[in-house]
Formats: C-alpha cells, structure tokens, sequence
C-alpha cells in the first residue's frame, strides 16, 4: 500500500463521472492511493456504496460533495470534506440544486434543438448511467452524434457560459454554500480558483478575503491541470488567508480527457499529509441538529 499520496477530488455516475462508486473506489485501490474524497456534484448518493467499499478495501473514502456557488463572472465550485450524508437540512439542500438541475435540463435540450440539432432529453438521460444528470452528458451525446469531435468542443461550441446552449440554473451564494457544508458537519474549499474569472489576471485577493470572513476553510492549491506559476500563486494566496491546502485530479472518467486519478495529467501529486488538518478543521464543525 503507497501509504503517500491521496485524491480529494473526484466524480462518479451519481453525478458526471463515468465509473460507478464502487467501480471509483476499486480504481483507487489498484493506483494504491492511501484516501480519496468522492466530490459529486450537489449529491451525496455515491458516498455510501464509495465509503463501504473503502472499507472493505483499505482505503480510506472521504465522504465529499462539490457545490456550484452564485458568482457573477466565472464558476465558483466549493467541495465540502467530511459531510454528514444523513444530515437532514444538508439533503434538503441538495434536493433543491438537484431541482434546478431538473429545471435546467430540458432548456437546454430546447436551445440545441432550436440551434437545429437532434438531440433529446432521453438520449442525454441513457448517457448519464442514472446519476444527476449534467453538462458533460449533453456533451458526451454531442460527440456520439458527431455533431462535435470531442467533450472540450462540446462545451466551446453550445455549452459553456455565453455559449448559445447555455442556460442558467439556481444556485446558492457562497456564504449560503460554506454555511450548509459547515452545518452537515464538513469543512469547505474552494476548488480550482482559476475557473472564477475568465481573465486570469483578475487578483483573487478581495475574493478570497470575502469568502473568508464567510468561513471558508481552504483552498485547493493542487489540481491537475495547474502550471508551476499557477501552482506557487494558489499555495501564496492560501497562506496569506490561512486557508487550508487541498489537492485533487478532479477524474471524471471518460467523460474528462486526459485526466487520470490520482495522477492528472501524469504529474499531480496530492500528498496524505494534506488531509489530517482538513479532518480537525471538521470537527470543529459539528453537524446542526
Ligand atoms: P453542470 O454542473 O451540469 O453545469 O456541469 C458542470 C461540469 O461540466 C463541470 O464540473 C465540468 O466537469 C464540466 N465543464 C464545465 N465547463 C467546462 C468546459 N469549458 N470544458 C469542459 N468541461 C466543462
Ligand atoms: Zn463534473
Ligand atoms: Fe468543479
Ligand atoms: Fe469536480
């Protein structure tokens, strides 16, 4: 067992991965990862298969989730470590993403069908292997049909904020976003900062001083598409607003090209010792009744 290096950053079919939990975890085990955080997107519903086979395997499973937040220019996405899956208003939470998910959905077949392509809400559905259904499914039929050559043209072309099938769904603010997780008993990082602005120039500074007078409690400075520059800037800004290092491949299977667990895009290496603080950070948290 490599007892080093750890993934706190994955996805599986219950949102847009395209391994099933259990099929997540036994992957894990084979690339010798000592833990890992399954981080679905506004769900929860992988984590008790995920954890159970942890176990049984002996590798630890991080019970996770990834929200998407309100931010105005780019996409704010907040991982939540250590989540109480159980916690009732938690999955109340979820259950009202997972409705604007569903709201969502159908515009978006309606905005590729108006553009002339042929593509329905029930291919997108077959595609999603039972899951929360997700941008990336729509992509993946794209491709399929050969309306487009791969999931990245996908999302350039029709899917991608300002694309002509974009279509806007309800999320929480940030506050609201780090509040929840706290309250199901879990500590919150922002994940892959580079996704908030469309320039990257924009300094994350103010940013990150509002997001941590709103309790957030770290930062993921290890991902795996990060250049050294954008690797050194992320782990300065953490230290600088005390923000817990996190790190993670963010594999979603097929459905992401080129990325790989626990290893990227070959070279990320998300070392274990990242993971007893983020644990402490969580029980100060203890879960709301
Ligand atoms: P959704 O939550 O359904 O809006 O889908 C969001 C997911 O789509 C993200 O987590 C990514 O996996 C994927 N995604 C978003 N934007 C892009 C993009 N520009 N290129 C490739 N994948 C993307
Ligand atoms: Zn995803
Ligand atoms: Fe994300
Ligand atoms: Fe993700």
């Amino acid at each position: 067992m490599n007892d080093r290096w750890i993934d706190l950053h994955t996805h599986s079919t219950a949102s847009d991965g395209s391994l099933t939990p259990l099929a997540l975890v036994r992957y894990a085990a084979e690339k010798k990862l000592r833990a890992m955080a399954l981080t679905d997107h506004d769900c929860v519903d992988g984590l008790d298969e995920a954890v159970a086979e942890g176990e049984r395997l002996g590798i630890e499973v991080i019970p996770a989730v990834e929200l998407s937040a309100d931010h105005p220019d780019g996409t704010m996405h907040i991982l939540g470590f250590f989540v109480d899956r159980r916690h009732e208003g938690f999955c109340g939470r979820l259950r009202r993403l997972q409705e604007a998910r569903r709201e969502r959905n159908p515009k978006i077949i309606q905005a590729l069908q108006a553009l002339g392509l042929e593509i329905t809400y029930e291919e997108v559905i077959a595609a999603s292997g039972g899951g929360q259904v997700g941008r990336p499914h729509f992509a993946k039929v794209l491709v399929q049909k050969g309306y487009v050559s791969s999931m990245q043209e996908a999302f350039e072309r029709y899917l991608k904020k300002g694309a002509p099938g974009y279509v806007e769904k309800f999320r929480f603010g940030p506050p609201e976003a780090i509040t929840a997780i706290h309250e199901a008993g879990g500590v919150a990082v922002l994940a892959h900062p580079f996704t908030l602005y469309k320039d990257h120039s924009v300094p994350l500074a103010p940013l990150l001083e509002t997001l941590s007078q709103a309790g957030l409690d770290g930062m993921e400075v290890i991902y795996s598409t990060y250049s050294e520059e954008q690797a050194r800037y992320y782990r300065e800004q953490a230290e600088r607003y005390h923000l817990l290092p996190s790190g993670g491949s963010d594999f979603h299977g097929a459905h992401k090209q080129g990325i790989d667990l626990g290893i990227g895009r070959g070279r990320l290496q998300v070392p274990f010792e990242l993971l007893e603080p983020l644990r402490n950070r969580a029980r100060t948290y203890p879960p709301s009744l």
